[in-house]
């Protein structure tokens, strides 16, 4: 089954000022959307304003949601607010929020639910750490199948694409060979094979995201497993351009 790629700019806490924003936004308004699915991560204070500048196809994906809905949930976002703004996707998971701000599988699994009961699509972060990694596929492996466990029963090729974010490789500077991402982003798709199903992991695309850049996309990209990137740091350049051109 063909899978259409995709990639993602997150743009994290980032920029400082409206005027870099707009620089970004160009940026964003550049890609070629025609063959490759784009989204853009801004921070939360830049959702609406990106909602008006980003006119190119572009999806603008916040980075993260509750898993409440609307109420007395001091600094939160609820999916029905984003719904009622026309937003269609969000990314959670990151390894940040998982790091930073004590996300864990369990409130992650509720925060999926929550967002495809209210019809929208997610990008849903996981990865492994480095001690892990050096150990190999096996204990690399153990720790994605974890993070994926709690929502296997909600994986649906049209509504979730999994970012496969090596922590190691996040904002490092260091990305994961193209082997090294292949062989995780297949073992990836078997497991869902084994134990969601075939058409599911035949279906589901996952991106790659660590250090991810225009110089390694071509060859990241190459990969049969590999359907796009989440990207960081490479996604506040104009070389963002250049990575959804080089997957398209
Ligand atoms: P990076 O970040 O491209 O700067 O490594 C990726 C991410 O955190 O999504």
């Amino acid at each position: 089954m063909a899978r259409r790629p995709i990639v993602g700019g997150n743009w994290k806490c980032n920029p400082d000022s409206m005027s870099k924003l707009d620089e970004l936004i160009t940026n964003i308004n550049n890609c070629d959307t025609s063959k490759c699915d784009v989204y853009v991560s801004p921070s939360p204070l830049h959702v609406t304003y990106c909602m008006d500048k980003v006119t190119n196809g572009a999806h603008v994906c916040p980075q993260n949601c509750n898993f409440k809905g609307c109420g007395a949930y001091t600094g939160e976002m609820a999916v029905e607010q984003m719904k009622d703004l026309k937003i269609g996707w969000v990314l959670i998971g990151h390894s940040e929020r998982r790091e930073y701000f004590a996300e864990t599988d369990t409130m992650l699994a509720q925060k999926l639910k929550y967002i495809l009961d209210a019809g929208m699509k997610c990008v849903f972060c996981i990865g492994e750490k480095l001690p892990e990694r050096e150990k190999g596929l096996e204990a690399t492996m153990a720790v994605c199948i974890s993070q994926l466990e709690q929502i296997k029963g909600l994986l649906d090729p049209e509504k979730v694409v999994i970012a496969y974010e090596p922590v190691w490789a996040i904002g490092t500077g260091v990305t994961a060979t193209a082997e090294q991402a292949q062989e995780t982003h297949a073992a990836i798709r078997k497991w869902i094979a084994g134990n969601v199903s075939e058409e599911c992991a035949a279906g589901i695309r996952i991106q790659y995201g660590g250090s991810a850049n225009a110089k390694n996309a071509p060859e990241l990209s190459a990969c049969p497993d590999i359907d796009g990137f989440l990207v960081g740091g490479a996604s506040l350049k104009p070389e963002f351009v250049d990575i959804v051109a080089a997957i398209s």
